[in-house]
C-alpha cells in the first residue's frame, strides 16, 4: 500500500485538532506533521512515510509497555488483582469514576489511575530503578535503542501533574496503592516522557500482533496470554472515551497518547505506528485516526469484519 499517498490524503486534517498543551512542553510541537510506519509480519518488512522518524513523547502508549512488562514479571493474574479491564465512560484522568463506582481498584490500566497503579507495582530489580527497567524494556519491545527520556517534558509533567497526584493519593488513601506515591508518580511522568517514533510504535504493534514474539529475531518477549489480554484492552479502552466509536469504524486494537501517537496491532498481520500531534476532544490524534481508518480499509484488517 502507498503510505505516502495516505499521508498526502490526511495531512490537511491536522487543522481539525489541537495539540495538547495542558502539559506545557507538549504544546511546543509543530502541529503540521503526519508520520506512518507499517510492519508487515508476512513479508517481515517495515515501510514508512511522512514524519515517521520524528521523535515525540510516547505519553499514554507507555501504559501498554508498562502493563506488558509488569504482567511479564509478576504474571498476569497478579496484575489483574490490582487493576480491572473495563471502560469507564469518563475522561482518562477522572477521579470521579472511582468515587462513583466505589471500586476497589482502578477500572483499567489505560486510564491514568490504573497506569499509575501498575507502575507502582515495579520494584527495584538487579540494581535497576523501576524507570531504568521500563526504558530498557521499551527499547527492546520497540526495537529502538535510541529511546531516551526528554527531561524538559518530564519536568513539565512533574510541575503541572497535580491531577495525577490527586489520583495517586486517592488510590493510597483508599488502600489501593501500597507503594511510595511520590516515587511512583516520578516513574509515571518519566515513562510518559520517553521519546519514540512512528517506526518504534510499529515495532511495538508488531510484537503484539505476533502474539508476544519479536518478529525481527523470533524471540518471545511476553507470553501469548498477556499479548491477547492487552489487545482486548486496546480494543475496548485504547482510545479513551471514543474507543467504541473507533472499534466500530476501524476495528483494529489501538492505543493513543496525547503526544499524538497511535499504536495498532492487527492480529497476525501488521504492527502500525502513527504520529500526528493535533488531538480531538477525547485526546486522540485526528489526522492519525483518519489515516488509520484508510489503512484499515485498504489492508482489510478490521478484526470484526475479516
Ligand atoms: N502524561 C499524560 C498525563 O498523565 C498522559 C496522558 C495521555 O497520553 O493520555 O496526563
Amino acid at each position: 500500500m502507498d503510505l505516502k499517498q495516505v499521508v498526502d490524503n490526511n495531512l490537511a486534517k491536522t487543522n481539525l485538532g489541537k495539540v495538547a498543551n495542558y502539559i506545557p512542553a507538549l504544546g511546543k510541537v509543530d502541529p503540521k506533521q503526519l508520520g506512518i510506519a507499517v510492519y508487515d509480519l508476512n513479508k517481515d518488512n517495515i515501510t514508512n512515510a511522512g514524519n515517521a522518524d520524528v521523535r515525540f513523547a510516547i505519553e499514554s502508549i507507555s501504559k501498554v509497555i508498562v502493563f506488558l512488562y509488569v504482567a511479564k514479571q509478576l504474571g498476569l493474574s497478579n496484575v489483574t488483582k490490582h487493576v480491572g479491564a473495563r471502560q469507564t465512560g469518563f475522561p482518562f484522568n477522572s477521579i470521579l469514576n472511582m468515587e462513583i463506582e466505589k471500586a476497589h481498584y482502578p477500572l483499567n490500566p489505560f486510564i491514568n489511575a490504573g497506569a499509575i497503579e501498575v507502575t507502582s507495582l515495579i520494584q527495584p530489580y538487579n540494581g535497576k530503578s523501576p524507570f531504568d527497567q521500563i526504558i530498557q524494556f521499551a527499547r527492546e519491545i520497540c526495537h529502538d535503542p535510541q529511546i531516551s527520556l526528554n527531561s524538559e517534558i518530564f519536568e513539565s509533567e512533574d510541575r503541572t501533574g497535580d491531577t495525577d497526584r490527586s489520583l495517586a493519593y486517592y488510590l493510597k488513601a483508599n488502600n489501593m496503592m501500597h507503594a511510595d506515591v511520590t516515587a511512583s508518580l516520578t516513574t509515571y511522568f518519566k515513562q510518559c516522557s520517553m521519546m519514540v517514533t512512528a517506526i518504534s510504535l510499529a515495532n511495538l504493534g508488531a510484537v503484539l500482533a505476533n502474539n508476544g514474539i519479536k518478529p525481527w529475531d523470533n524471540k518471545r518477549l511476553v507470553p501469548t496470554e498477556v499479548a491477547t489480554y492487552t489487545k482486548s484492552l486496546m480494543t475496548t479502552t485504547g482510545l479513551y472515551n471514543e474507543s467504541g466509536t473507533y472499534s466500530s469504524i476501524i476495528g483494529v486494537p489501538t492505543k493513543s497518547g496525547v503526544g499524538g501517537g497511535l499504536m495498532s496491532a492487527a492480529p497476525n498481520r501488521f504492527g502500525i505506528g502513527i504520529f500526528s500531534p493535533p488531538l480531538d476532544n477525547a485526546g486522540n490524534s485526528v489526522a492519525g485516526l483518519s489515516a488509520l481508518e484508510e489503512i484499515s480499509n485498504e489492508l482489510k484488517i478490521d478484526i470484526f469484519q475479516y
